[in-house]
């Protein structure tokens, strides 16, 4: 697996200098002097995480002391969390707030709510933000948040108390220059406009800039709600575009059916591709020839789920990731296709609206298969693409229309893909590797320009 050669991406990325291109150890794992908190210790999001770097790292050539510095969170905020519930009665949530890592700008990345959340997830989840960011060329690095809480069980007054007691924790280390935050699974604009105004209200004048996705009445940016899936099917036709195929060609499936898997349905509609099945958390549906999705989304406005969708077929979660279509798209949670199902995928291309959504095993299984995985640091990067809009226009006070910001979208994502499949050409290499190697080495070459202080 260990290239000989290092990628010289493009020409402003320069190739690592002699001292970073010191032999890494043959066993790519994390190397023996990194602190125990980036060891994996279960095989979820942080041991893929931390596998895919072990990969770019050894192909890099990069030395176990740059490893440990990538390999491990600049900084992290482990937060209680009381919550007086509407009813008088007390309850206690764990947050966090992890910046992995702040070399290309300030922290950038989601707020996550929901019940699974635990530190490891949220370093997992930071440490993509940071190859995100550096893929598509933003000046952040990356960071998460996450509150384990299931908002679904929530008044949204009691979600409102939950967001400004964990904004007022975390204040110290957020701020517009500093870690900006943006809505994930479980949170939506209304959340990041509560962390706005705490934070505002707080430093005493009006702070846009230090969330992204907020609602337009305050300082959002037009495009931004939709703009995951739109970089999604960017993603997609460029992917397929490499066979010779568009989107009209192609039966996809969308795993997920919440804000990135719907919207992401039915652009892949509007564009002529036949979106066959679809899922949410309570049941899938199918539908040979493809689903009509805008009554669908009629039907999941008035009854909360795609079940029972008429026309359709129901279909389960499992049965959706292993469908034969051409597209697989993963548009929920981490660790959906597994070296237990990854062997019966049938679609040619897997592209990763959810982040993390193929652990590193089954990642292996696809690719030994010829699937095509368009990675989620590369496929989803629209939704930050258009957050890093909302916050230059913040910053200028100044707003651009949707057109414009669709076309930037647009270009931003072609770039970073044609970008991305010229390494993998190169390297002989995946998508993901590519993607990696390409991000690893962007973060790595800000670090050793900025130099070590003292
Ligand atoms: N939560 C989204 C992601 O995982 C968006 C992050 C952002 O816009 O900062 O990419």
């Amino acid at each position: 697996m260990a290239q000989t050669t290092t990628p010289s991406p493009s020409t402003d990325d320069p190739s690592p200098s002699t001292d970073d291109a010191t032999p890494a150890p043959p066993a790519a794992g994390v190397p023996a002097n990194a602190p125990d908190l980036a060891r994996p210790t279960h095989a979820g999001p942080l041991a893929t995480a931390q596998s895919q770097l072990a990969g770019a790292i050894e192909r890099l050539g990069y030395d176990a002391g740059m490893h440990a510095m990538l390999a491990t969170p600049r900084r992290e905020v482990n937060v209680a969390i009381p919550l007086r519930r509407d009813d008088g009665s007390t309850e206690l949530f764990h947050g966090f707030r992890v910046q992995h890592n702040v070399s290309r700008g300030p922290g950038k990345g989601g707020l996550r709510y929901h019940p699974s959340v635990d530190v490891d997830e949220v370093r997992a989840l930071a440490m993509w933000m940071t190859w995100k960011c550096a893929v598509v060329e933003l000046p952040y690095g990356g960071a998460k948040g996450g509150v384990a809480i299931d908002p679904r069980n929530y008044s949204q007054a009691e979600l409102e108390r939950v967001t400004r007691r964990y904004t007022s924790e975390i204040m110290p280390i957020i701020g517009p220059e500093r870690d900006i935050m943006a809505p994930d699974i479980g949170t939506d604009d209304q959340t990041m406009a509560w962390v706005m105004d705490t934070y505002s209200v707080n430093q005493g004048y009006t702070i846009p800039g230090v969330v992204t996705g907020k609602p337009l009445e305050v300082g959002g940016s037009l495009g931004r709600a939709t703009a995951t899936s739109r970089g999604v099917v960017h993603a997609t036709r460029a992917a397929i575009g490499e066979q010779g195929l568009s989107l009209a060609d192609v039966r996809v499936a969308v795993q997920g059916f919440g804000k990135v898997g719907s919207h992401a349905a039915d652009f892949f509609g509007d564009a002529g591709a036949r979106v066959e099945a679809v899922s949410d958390q309570y049941g899938g549906v199918y539908r040979s020839g493809g689903l009509d999705v805008p009554r669908l989304l009629a039907h999941v406005r008035e009854t909360g789920s795609v079940v029972g969708f008429a026309g359709s077929e129901p279909m389960d979660n499992a049965d959706l990731l292993t469908l034969d279509v051409d597209v697989l798209v993963p548009a929920a949670v981490e660790g959906v296709i597994t070296d237990v199902n990854a062997d019966q995928v049938k679609a040619r291309w897997v592209v990763e609206a959810a982040n993390g959504p193929t652990t590193a095993r089954a990642d292996a299984l696809l690719a030994e298969r010829g699937v095509v995985v368009v990675p989620d640091i590369l496929a989803n990067a629209g939704g930050v693409i258009v957050s890093y809009f909302e916050w230059v226009q913040a910053q200028q006070a100044y707003w651009w229309t949707e057109a414009e910001i669709e076309q930037r979208l647009e270009e931003r994502m072609i770039h970073a893909y044609d970008a991305v499949a010229q390494v993998a050409r190169r390297e002989k290499v995946a998508l993901r590797d590519a993607a990696l190697l390409l991000s690893v080495q962007r973060v790595a070459m800000a670090h050793k320009t900025r130099g070590l202080y003292p």
